[in-house]
């Protein structure tokens, strides 16, 4: 099939690849004609494993090519699949501009009968939204609510073993067909489609996220509970996680969750019901819970660790993208903490194995980034790891003593709470830990 990806993001760019894989002819258009410029010359834009060489692969095919010219892009194609970003307006909404100005420019530019894919995360509505936008085209267009659900660090694995693909469309032959075709390599002959309609598919989306971020706060809030009572959230964890009813998933305890889609999208369907006089309290306070846990890593360090006073202070951070295997710093939590440090009067020394150049562009020479992890480290009076990235799971912690100048670890991962680290001289804390 002939398909158009207009958004080369995060999600564009792995599903544009994927697509191609297997068999498709995808023309990956964006109005970041920067962007266009460096994945025509072969360079990949974001930190995703795996992505680089499916996308080279593709591209030496014949299968894949990116374009700035999505007019070109659209009038070519039978799929025209819409991952734009929608990003939180100041009052919580999702900002549905670039997927209202896609939908015109489809309906503007369509060439033939044509399927519209939405993929990006978008508010109840919006299917019916984009149809009145696409009715007056001169060709009939289907609007396809998709929602993508892989993960950054997975994505290609997501995408291309979903666990399920959510189609909410008509009950159209036409429609159906060219869905079922476009996803019959991935989804074991569709047994893994979940048809239904579109407010239902756009809600699945939101309900989904809002679900899982919902873990992350309750575990949060009982990893405080923890450190009050003297429990250890881990064996919480393990107790509660392996009632099957539970399962083991997104029940660990941190520093509150980042990213470009939980924070978003858990404000985005508080606000979505709200407008409709529903109120979600459970998801409401999630958010709450969530931007409360985004400053407890600088309040340890503050209020704990340092008597209230950060000023002079230097703070070693490791790992500043949202989770592990992306360079993405959306929301990251590392982010406030750094924030809050330098407001403080503290330094900042940071490493990340994927996300520094993101980071400098925010900061500049307002923080240090170093390419080695331990030189972060140097004469740090306190060394934070905030993303577990794995190459920290295991460091060599007699080097960090001999170079911190105080040998205060927060774990902001609880990834070293069961090493012995007091009994090597250090003071330890986590997240609703005991440590030992
Ligand atoms: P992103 O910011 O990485 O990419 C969006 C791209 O859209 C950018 O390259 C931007 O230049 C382009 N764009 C904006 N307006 C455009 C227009 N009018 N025409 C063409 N291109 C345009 O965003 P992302 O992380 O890929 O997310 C895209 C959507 O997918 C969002 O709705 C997000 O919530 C959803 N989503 C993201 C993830 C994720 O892990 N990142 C996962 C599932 C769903």
């Amino acid at each position: 099939m002939k398909l158009a990806m207009i958004g080369t993001g995060y999600v564009g760019l792995v599903s544009g690849a994927c697509f191609a894989e297997t068999g498709n002819h995808v023309i990956c258009a964006d109005i970041d004609a920067a962007k266009i410029e460096r994945l025509a010359g072969g360079e990949i834009p974001i930190f995703e494993p795996g992505l680089g060489e499916m996308a080279a692969r593709n591209v030496l095919q014949r299968r894949l090519s990116f374009s700035s010219d999505v007019s070109g892009a659209i009038a070519e194609s039978e799929v025209i699949c819409i991952a734009v970003g929608t990003p939180p307006r100041s009052d919580g909404a999702a900002d549905l501009h670039a997927v209202d100005r896609v939908a015109e420019t489809v309906a503007q530019r369509v060439a033939r009968e044509s399927v519209l894919v939405i993929k990006s995360t978008v508010p109840v509505g919006t299917n019916a939204r984009v149809r009145r936008i696409v009715k007056a085209a001169t060709h009939r267009i289907h609007v396809v609510s998709n929602p993508e659900f892989l993960k950054e660090g997975n994505a290609i694995d997501d995408f291309m073993k979903p666990d399920r693909i959510v189609i909410g469309c008509d009950d159209d032959f036409f429609v159906r067909d060219v869905m079922s075709r476009l996803y019959h390599p991935v989804t074991l002959s569709a047994e893994r489609i979940v048809w239904m309609d579109p407010a239902s598919a756009e809600l699945t989306k939101y309900v989904a996220n809002t679900m899982l971020a919902m873990r992350i706060s309750f575990m949060n809030e009982v990893a405080a509970l923890c450190e009050k009572v003297g429990a250890d959230i881990h064996l919480v964890r393990q107790g509660v996680g392996s009632d099957e009813r539970i399962g083991s998933k997104f029940l660990y305890a941190g520093p509150g969750f980042g990213g470009s889609c939980f924070p978003k999208d858990v404000v985005a369907l508080v606000s979505t019901a709200r407008d409709l006089g529903v109120e979600l309290d459970l998801a409401n306070t999630t958010d709450r819970v969530n931007r409360r846990q985004k400053g407890v890593l600088a309040r340890k360090l503050k209020h704990v660790h340092f008597d209230g006073d950060l000023r002079g202070k230097r703070i070693a951070i490791w790992g500043l993208a949202f989770k592990p295997r992306t360079d993405d710093i959306r929301e990251s939590p590392a982010l406030q903490l750094i924030d809050t440090l330098l407001s403080e009067g503290a330094e900042v020394a940071a490493h990340d194995p994927e996300a520094m150049p993101n980071v400098q562009a925010v900061y500049g020479e307002r923080i240090t980034l170093v390419e080695d992890a331990y030189d972060a480290a140097k004469d740090a009076d306190a060394l934070v790891l905030v993303t577990e990235w794995r190459q920290y799971q295991n460091p060599d912690f007699a080097r960090l003593m001999t170079s911190m100048r105080r040998p205060l670890l927060l774990d902001g991962r609880n990834i070293w709470s069961s090493y012995g680290l007091r009994k090597l001289g250090f003071t330890y804390d986590g997240i609703g830990v005991r440590g030992s």
